[in-house]
């Protein structure tokens, strides 16, 4: 069912849907595209927009071989539409979903991928904002690089950034996805390069591990860990790569690499990844107290909650898995931030050692609650109900449902 977008671009097939809206396999007079058609409720915004053209040369300048270009930006009747170039292949989170941890000079060649991408973009003073396994393509139609790897693409780039108009969210509000958020955003700063860059360490951490470095749990405790916790050592992997990870991880900003320097010195450690297999980690318990017995708090039928909640980008949403996606909440205060249980680094599990049942000791359960309590303060958040979503205040929320991706062509 063909579906003609403005004058000049006909919609012909899902690929995909993201939080924001669907993304269309197209057709336009330059050949085939990607049209990322915004959600009707988005596109009826009048302030949204305003502020998409006022974006439009900005989102349109950006031309490199690792960013998905935006090529031209629709907006008819109550169609808003991103026309993008197309990219065969699949994204990194599909990947990492079925292969839970990448070799690690592929892992590396990737992500030096989508630095060269992000040096590009913060040259021409734009800032992603929510670098993620979702936002990076692998386009398989593109040349075998280090350790099998195909390129690498960034995408969505400025689409944070228009969703979170002044009226949308409010200045003390973070948009993000909570996994991938650098300190100083949960501190209140504003969004530079730098976060970017925090994320993309978090990004390869996790293609390495298997999990991220502060993920699990409740998305407050998540934030928190950001701003207090350590990044826990991945075994076998040569130091040199650990040193830039760690780098870039650096609770301060300015202590982290420049994005094209971080693709460089991938780059450069790459040789000496040379046949290295997936490592052989497991994941850290999100709460590193005694285990299980069992809980006396149930969230739902004796079921543990979720490790991760999912939270739409836009409230209202529906996400595209269960997976992380954006979520909006109050910047937490300093005594939110300091101290608490979860203050200290956690270890990871050996290598086999699984993760517990859902029965939970009760001093455990006891502290969990505690801790909710504690982050219930942190994040604002409509009910974390079925699914675990995160609605921000002020916005009528639609059930979230699951809508995963089509195969791509
Ligand atoms: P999200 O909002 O979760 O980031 P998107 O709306 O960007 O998701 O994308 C939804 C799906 O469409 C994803 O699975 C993504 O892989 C696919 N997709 C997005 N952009 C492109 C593109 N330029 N070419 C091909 N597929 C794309």
């Amino acid at each position: 069912m063909a579906r003609n977008i403005g004058s000049r671009y006909t919609a012909h097939q899902i690929l995909g849907r993201g939080s924001a809206g669907t993304v269309w396999l197209g057709e336009g007079p330059e050949g085939p595209v990607a049209i990322k058609l915004l959600r009707e409720d988005l596109a009826s915004d009048q302030e949204l927009v305003g502020r998409f053209v006022q974006e439009r040369t900005a989102l349109l300048g950006l031309d490199h071989p690792n960013v998905v270009s935006v090529r031209d930006l629709v907006v008819d009747g109550n169609d808003l539409a991103l026309v993008m170039d197309l990219v065969r292949g699949t994204d990194l989170r599909t990947r990492l979903d079925r292969e839970r941890r990448l070799a690690p000079e592929a892992a590396v060649a990737i992500i030096a991928d989508v630095a060269d991408g992000l040096a590009a973009a913060h040259k021409a003073g734009v800032v992603h904002r929510d670098v993620k396994p979702e936002n990076i393509l692998l386009d398989m139609e593109g040349p075998l690089g280090p350790g099998g790897a195909h390129p690498a693409l960034l995408t969505d780039f400025g689409v944070a950034k228009l969703i979170d108009t002044p009226g949308r969210t409010k200045a003390t509000r973070i948009i993000g996805t909570p996994d991938y958020l650098a300190p100083e955003i949960v501190e209140g700063l504003p969004p530079r390069a730098a976060v970017d860059i925090y994320a993309l360490a978090t990004v390869l951490y996790e293609l390495l591990a298997g999990f991220t470095p502060f993920g699990g749990g409740h998305p407050g405790a998540v934030l928190r860990r950001h701003v207090t916790e350590t990044v826990v050592p991945l075994p076998g992997i040569p130091e040199e790569l650990w040193q830039l990870i760690v780098q870039c991880l650096a609770k301060a900003p300015a202590s982290r690499l420049r994005a094209s320097e971080l693709g460089t010195r991938l780059r450069d450690v790459l040789p000496l990844l040379k046949g290295i297999p997936p490592l052989d980690v497991d994941e850290p318990d999100a709460d590193p107290v005694a285990e299980p017995e069992e809980d006396p708090y149930p969230t739902s039928a004796g079921e543990q909650a979720p490790r991760r909640a999912a939270v739409p980008l836009v409230p209202g949403a529906s996400t595209d898995s269960n997976r992380d996606t954006h979520t909006s909440m109050r910047v937490p205060g300093p005594d939110e931030l300091s101290g608490g249980p979860l203050g200290t680094a956690r270890a990871p599990r050996p290598a086999g050692a699984r993760r517990p049942g859902s029965a939970r000791h009760k001093a455990d359960a006891v502290r969990k609650r505690r801790i909710t309590l504690t982050v219930a303060a942190v994040v604002v958040a409509g009910a974390l109900g079925a699914g675990g979503y995160l609605a921000a205040s002020g916005d009528a929320g639609t059930p979230p449902q699951d809508s995963r991706p089509s195969a791509r062509p």
